[in-house]
């Protein structure tokens, strides 16, 4: 048997040095006892397996206790963490300190005796450091106790780490971040604070970028998001800050390469897997706010017809929690294998809680009948799952919206007039996507619709229309770049995007040649706003973050051009090259205002790819 160890960024295969024989034999190891670990060893272990949880914190439930999250953020009802849920409402009942969400050390302390319960064993301040395998078959894992290293058998090992930890050390085919430049979503430094006693957990601000499996980077971010201004307040005798929680807030990391992936073009185009083990449910909730960098498909969807709001619900398969290449390994938690830019809509806690309970039964399964995970019969599965309530078949349809503060399942439009009451309308997202997902018959009436006297109409129709790929739309959409529109739907709750920023990434992404002098005028005057009544909102809430969002888009634009006409390369980098070392691009990189955090590393990272 071989033993691979892998110590911060090194990875060497040893053989193991002691007896194997001696070892103790588990069913089951899971790793990283937090949100998802909690119910994949919980579950396997309520179907009779021996199961071993290791976690290298004192305590289990992760972001959701650790990390100091402890309210839901969307998510589906049912499975087994509601019966826990139920019982932390218990203890605040009976005098627990009330939080928004759920009291975390009530549920440190709830999960940790279901878990003991069901005959899961513990073992805490033990972070894993090795893979005992053979061949490509995962036979356990080497951890590090109270100083002393340890190792154990099982029959299958689940990594739960949220970053892939496990997985990365067997050299598992990994995805990170989106196309452009690699990163992932921003991190947070999460501090509780205590609010009309009540303990609130808001204090999540967006700190910026940085690689959790890089030890250099995770010490720097622990430091400097704990250094902000924000979290350092001047005067405390108005504030109950609790202190800094003992996890980095992560939202997204290394996800493994699944025998399925759950990807948003798929979602896009309704091919979506009918063998789901649960459903993900939220809007795409990516908190990056450099959009001009993310994929055309996630900005068609937010910047194009600003949708961020809406609601999806995506089934997942078992597949996507199973490492391509190997034997006896499982994932679950934020790490399975989903695109980048659906992962921001698979990570809610509810689901990933679901997520862990899906694979802790399928590992059951397979153990029990003595098969690979593979092989494990959906049928069989499924019934397990619809069971506890894990998988609801109610939780498969459609998109949601909101409407006066309440939630109601909506469609998407297939008749041409309600599409075009839908355009003319302020909450014109639905229709615009609509008319993109049907193309066809509708494509003419968009056409036609160019130049209808109502100018939501018009505008909106070469939204779609461009969606759709369709050049008819480009010479509104040049006029609305030109005019930096200033119109913002009212479709989502928050995010909506000016027109004139939809008009101007949508040029770019149909390559118009024509509107390289737009563009580039963009580029040297970014924070011009025509002296246009402009709504500021949670998107955009600054002139300099106006300036930011016109420029990155119009640089992005700009490249894809330059990517189709290898005749304007010259010129096309030329105006890149000066914008960067423009006042107003150097500002962006010297903005030390904190909530400006963002703009800085994305300014930086631009510099670095758009060279
Ligand atoms: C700042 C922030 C705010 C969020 N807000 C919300 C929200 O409002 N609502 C919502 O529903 N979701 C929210 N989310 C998303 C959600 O909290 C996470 O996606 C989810 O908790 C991830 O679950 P997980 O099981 O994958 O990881 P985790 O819960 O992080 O669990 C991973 C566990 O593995 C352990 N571990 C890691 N490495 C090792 C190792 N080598 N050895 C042993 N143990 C190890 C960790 O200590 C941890 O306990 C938020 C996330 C963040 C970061």
């Amino acid at each position: 048997m071989l033993l691979r160890i892998k110590s911060q960024n090194r990875q060497e295969n040893i053989s193991f040095p002691g007896a194997v024989c001696e070892l103790p034999v588990y069913d089951l190891i899971v790793a990283g006892l937090g949100t998802a670990g909690v119910y994949a060893a919980l579950t396997a272990a309520r179907y009779g397996l021996r199961v071993l949880g290791i976690e290298k914190l004192n305590c289990c439930g992760g972001t959701g206790t650790a990390g100091d999250v402890h309210g839901y953020y969307f998510g589906t009802p049912g499975g087994i963490y509601e019966e826990l849920d139920d019982k932390v409402r218990e203890m605040e009942e009976a005098g627990y300190m009330p939080v928004v969400g759920l009291n975390p050390e009530a549920k440190k302390f709830i999960c940790e005796q279901a878990l003991v319960e069901s005959g899961v064993e513990i073992h805490y301040e033990s972070r894993v450091t090795g893979v005992l395998m053979e061949e490509n078959t995962i036979r356990g894992l080497c951890w590090v106790e109270n100083g002393e290293e340890k190792a154990a058998l099982a029959k299958i090992t689940l990594d739960c780490t949220g970053e892939s930890g496990i997985c990365e050390m067997i050299g598992c085919r990994m995805e990170r971040g989106r196309a452009f430049d690699g990163q992932i979503q921003p991190y947070s430094v999460v501090q509780p604070e205590i609010i009309n006693g009540l303990v609130e957990f808001y204090h999540y601000l967006d700190c910026g970028y940085m690689d959790a499996l890089d030890a250099g980077e995770y010490a720097k971010a622990c430091v400097n998001g704990a250094c902000l201004p924000h979290y350092n307040p001047e005067d405390y005798s108005t504030r109950r800050i609790l202190g800094i929680s003992m996890l980095l807030g992560l939202r997204e990391g290394r996800r493994i390469m699944g025998e399925e992936t759950v990807e948003l073009s798929d979602y896009f185009k309704d091919r979506v897997t009918d063998h789901p083990v649960f459903y993900a449910y939220s809007n795409l909730d990516n908190h990056g706010r450099d959009l001009a960098f993310e994929s055309e498909g996630l900005q068609d969807w937010m910047v194009a017809a600003s949708l961020w709001g809406i609601n999806i619900s995506v089934p997942v398969p078992l597949g996507s929690c199973i490492p391509q290449g190997y034997e006896g390994i499982l994932a679950a938690g934020r790490n399975i294998s989903i695109g980048h830019d659906i992962a921001s809509c698979v990570r809610q806690r509810r689901d990933m809680q679901k997520c862990g309970e899906a694979v802790g039964c399928a590992a059951a399964l397979a153990i029990q009948k003595g098969i690979s995970v593979r092989e494990v019969p959906y049928e069989e599965l499924r019934e397990r799952l619809l069971a506890t309530g894990c998988l609801r078949e109610t939780d498969a349809v459609g998109i949601w919206d909101i409407e006066d503060g309440k939630w109601y399942r909506s469609a998407w439009l297939d008749r041409a007039e309600d599409i075009y009451q839908g355009l003319k309308s302020h909450k014109p997202g639905i229709a615009i996507w609509s008319a993109g997902r049907i193309g066809g018959f509708v494509e003419q009436q968009l056409e036609e619709w160019l130049s209808d006297s109502d100018q939501n109409v018009a505008r909106n129709s070469a939204l779609a229309l461009g969606i759709l790929g369709n050049r008819k739309a480009l010479p509104i959409l040049r006029c609305m770049a030109e005019e930096r529109d200033p119109y913002v739907p009212c479709t989502s709750r928050k995010y909506n995007q000016p027109r004139g920023l939809s008009a101007v990434y949508l040029l770019g992404r149909l390559k118009d040649s024509e509107a390289v002098g737009i563009l580039e005028r963009i580029l040297e005057t970014p924070e011009d706003d025509r002296g246009q009544e402009y709504r500021y909102d949670q998107f955009i809430r600054t002139k300099k973050e106006y300036g930011f969002q016109f420029f990155t888009h119009a640089a992005m634009a700009l490249s894809r051009i330059r990517a189709a006409y290898p005749e304007l390369e010259e010129e096309i980098t030329g105006k890149l090259k000066e914008a960067m070392k423009s006042p107003f691009f150097e500002s962006l990189l010297g903005d030390t205002a904190e909530d400006a955090i963002y703009i800085r590393v994305a300014a930086g990272n631009m510099r670095k790819f758009l060279k």
